[in-house]
């Protein structure tokens, strides 16, 4: 196997957003220092270029530092525009061309790149172990890395003063994330709280293991509402219970539920499986005509021209046709003295029970989580480096001087709306900042 041994002042390891981030900051602000970003994937950002489907929500006017990082982008030359409910993009709405312009930016500003090389180990030794001659009194960095190509596996030895971890989690494999970090974070002495998937979609008991519920197909079909967690290790799921609450469009899919709500629902669903926790501590409801109230609804058209209207049909009045025809049969509890179904019959021969039964059902549609969808789907890693070890200001190591730990290999995550990114910026500069003082 060949082996090369190079020096750079400054490397960090992870061309994604917060690698990239650091690297133009340090590229503008320390022109002088010598910098290096290894990026196992054959081109950087591969990430950027999924987020936001495509768009790149790159911040959110609520986020921590947004003035900061709105502050890095206009020093970059990338135009970005706001919504009214704060999300924020580039005016492109183009998440490539985000990564793009961060990747041409640090080139043309001297930053170094190797492109399909993987980091293995980071070794530190302290100034005072060091030489001055060797070291010039600063911290020693010693990394192996590898490229594997046609010619077979070259190993890489990297000698540098200053190390950033920018190595991401471990959600979105795909691009490159697979938890090297936290390997290479707990062989360096920091300690890691376990990663987990989080905002991605529910799978349900309702769905059986893939079949539809009730053998009603609700895949694909979406609905506005709000849904509330509900969470007890005994399985009493009272309103004191209740750890989440938020509106948005509710999606059902093939194996559960989706959407940008129940992502944000499922950074609340954290549990230790080595304990005998399980995921029945926890219960969905679904609020599906949260603005009305279903039972007054319907007693209103219990008399009158809707009077001999069947149930089923005047839900889907309100509900889409399949979650209507879910929710009259969930509330069903068998059939009448006549044989009819409670979608059949009409509204005028439902008994007070029965009104209370199909309102229980509209407001507080129960799903019971068997399976959060695993790292393929999940957007964010909850977990990740210990927030005791890291300085909050300056993203650097308080174990290890010259280290820095940024984005989201650090134990941050946060709802979808541009604040992950917004995160991984945000920290990436701020190591940046520090080794340029
Ligand atoms: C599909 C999807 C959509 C998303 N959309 C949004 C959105 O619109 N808005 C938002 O705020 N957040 C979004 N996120 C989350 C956001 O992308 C991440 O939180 C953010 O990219 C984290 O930045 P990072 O720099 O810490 O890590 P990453 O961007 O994941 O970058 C880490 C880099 O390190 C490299 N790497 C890993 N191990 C090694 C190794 N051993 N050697 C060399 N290189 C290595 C990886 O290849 C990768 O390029 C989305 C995530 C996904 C998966």
């Amino acid at each position: 196997m060949q082996r090369e041994i190079r020096r750079a002042d400054v490397v960090i390891a992870g061309g994604g957003a917060s690698g990239l981030a650091a690297a133009i900051e340090l590229g503008m602000k320390a022109p002088d220092l010598d910098v290096l970003v290894i990026e196992k994937m054959p081109e950087p950002g591969r990430k950027i270029r999924a987020t936001g489907s495509g768009r790149c929500n790159i911040s959110n006017t609520g986020a921590a530092g947004f003035n900061r990082i709105m502050e890095f982008f206009r020093e970059i030359g990338l135009v970005t525009k706001a919504y009214e409910n704060g999300l924020v993009y580039p005016y492109s709405e183009s998440a490539s061309d985000v990564a793009t312009l961060l990747t041409e930016r640090a080139a043309s500003l001297g930053v170094h790149f190797a492109f399909g090389e993987e980091l293995m180990s980071v070794k530190h030794l302290p100034a005072s172990l060091v030489s001055d001659a060797e070291s010039g009194s600063r911290n020693v960095f010693i990394m192996e890395s590898v490229i594997k190509d046609r010619d077979g596996l070259r190993s890489i030895t990297t000698h540098a003063s200053f190390v950033i971890m920018a190595m991401g989690g471990k959600a979105g494999p795909t691009y490159g994330t697979i938890g090297d970090g936290y390997r290479i974070a707990r062989n360096l002495g920091h300690s890691v709280v376990t990663p987990v998937p989080a905002l991605t979609g529910i799978e349900c008991d309702e769905w059986d293991t893939g079949n539809d519920p009730c053998g009603i197909t609700l895949g694909g079909t979406r609905s506005s509402g709000v849904v509330s967690l509900y969470k007890d290790p005994s399985g009493n799921f009272g309103e004191e219970t209740r750890v989440f609450e938020e509106a948005g469009e509710i999606q059902f899919t093939k194996y559960g539920l989706s959407g940008i709500c129940v992502f944000n629902m499922t950074r609340h669903m954290r549990f230790d499986r080595r304990a005998g926790e399980s995921l029945d501590r926890f219960l969905v409801r679904a609020d599906l005509f949260p603005k009305g109230d279903i039972e007054a609804y319907i007693r209103d058209r219990q008399k009158g021209r809707f009077a001999d209207t069947p149930a089923g049909e005047i839900l889907r009045t309100v509900l889409k046709e399949p979650l209507a025809d879910y929710v009259i049969a969930s509330a069903d509890s068998g059939r009448d003295e006549y044989g009819r179904a409670l979608a059949d019959k009409p509204l005028s021969s439902l008994s007070d029970e029965e009104v209370r039964s199909i309102a229980d059902h509209v407001h507080k549609l129960e799903f019971h989580p068997s399976q959060i969808r695993g790292w393929n789907d999940a957007q964010v890693t909850m977990g990740g480096v210990s927030l005791d070890e890291i300085n909050e200001a300056t993203s650097e190591s308080l174990l290890i001087k010259g280290l820095y730990i940024t984005g989201e290999l650090a134990d941050r995550d946060y709802p979808c709306g541009g604040y992950n990114l917004s995160n991984a910026w945000l920290t990436g500069l701020a190591a940046a900042d520090d080794i340029a003082q």
